[in-house]
């Protein structure tokens, strides 16, 4: 739906690789050694979810009202959203990243929001340096200017986390790259989570727009948007993370689930960063719209 320009990025991208293998993960300072943070993978459906009352975001707001407590507070967020779509894989390096309202005909007060978290940009600087593309083994891009956070990360983690104070970077997905290459670069960002860094894959495990009937209850969906996403669900439960990316082999089920897969990428990143033995829980597993699934996850 939102892309990244291709021509300035390029050009930062060129200017990074001077940074390749100038550092690892382990030379990432700004990130102390911590107990391990768990892994999320939220539905975010309707950019309306963060201002209208529904049942869904309590269960975002709770479940970051736990950081702090059951799990320490995150020194960074690194956010995956189905809505930053790139060619390349980049990083969003600005220090105070802008609120991107990337959406139309919604109500003024959605375009009032702001999310003003700080960004990272020394952090992403070394994370960029640190991380490859899984297909050229080369850094990843870091944009200084272009992006921000869009609403995929913003609406989820303002609920989460409303002081704004924990610091956030994005990292856009190369939708021309096949799912394996995104779960790849999910596993690359798992040693993350012992330096603090909370991952959040945000997208939809079922998203048709094209089929969504706005009167359905949260309980009502399609068979098949049912059936993808029970069997998606069934997969995590039992840990095999690594059957995720076949998810197309599914067929007519997957095609209806997902007539452009975007939303869907952003769950091969948390799994990848998951552990197979690692117990998921699931919250908001239910629909809205029944075509949109709701379902979350938290590996911990
Ligand atoms: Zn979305």
């Amino acid at each position: 739906m939102a892309a990244l320009s291709g021509s300035a990025s390029t050009l930062i991208g060129t200017q990074m690789t001077a940074f390749a293998g100038a550092a690892s993960l382990s030379q990432l300072q700004n990130l102390q050694p911590s107990p391990r943070m768990p892994v999320l993978f939220v539905g975010h459906g309707s950019p309306l979810n963060v201002i209208e009352d529904n049942e869904f975001r309590p269960k975002w707001e709770a479940m970051g009202g736990e950081f702090g407590k059951k799990w320490p507070k995150p020194q960074l967020i690194l956010c995956i959203s189905a809505h930053w779509i790139t060619r390349g894989w980049w990083l969003t390096g600005m220090a105070q990243p802008k609120t991107i309202h990337d959406f139309g005909g919604f109500p003024q007060a959605l375009f009032d929001q702001q999310y003003p978290a700080p960004g990272a940009p020394a952090v992403a600087q070394a994370l960029a340096a640190s991380l490859q593309q899984p297909h050229t083994h080369a850094p990843l891009g870091l944009d200084e200017h272009e992006w921000g956070f869009d609403h995929g990360s913003w609406a989820v983690l303002k609920p989460m986390f409303p002081q704004a104070d924990i610091p956030v970077i994005q990292l856009s997905m190369d939708y021309g790259r096949p799912p394996a290459e995104h779960y790849a670069l999910g596993q690359q960002l798992k040693s993350l989570r012992e330096r603090g860094v909370l991952i959040v894959g945000s997208g939809n495990i079922v998203h048709n727009l094209r089929t969504m009937q706005r009167s359905a209850s949260n309980d009502q969906a399609y068979d098949w948007a049912i059936e993808f996403d029970r069997t998606i669900g069934e997969q995590i439960a039992q840990g095999k993370l690594d059957e995720l990316q076949n998810f197309q082999q599914l067929g007519q089920v997957a095609q209806m689930a997902h007539p452009t897969y975007d939303h869907y990428l952003p769950l091969l990143y948390a799994a990848g960063a998951a552990d197979d033995q690692e117990a998921p829980e699931f919250f908001n597993a239910k629909f809205q719209g029944a075509s949109i699934s709701m379902r979350s996850v938290i590996w911990d």
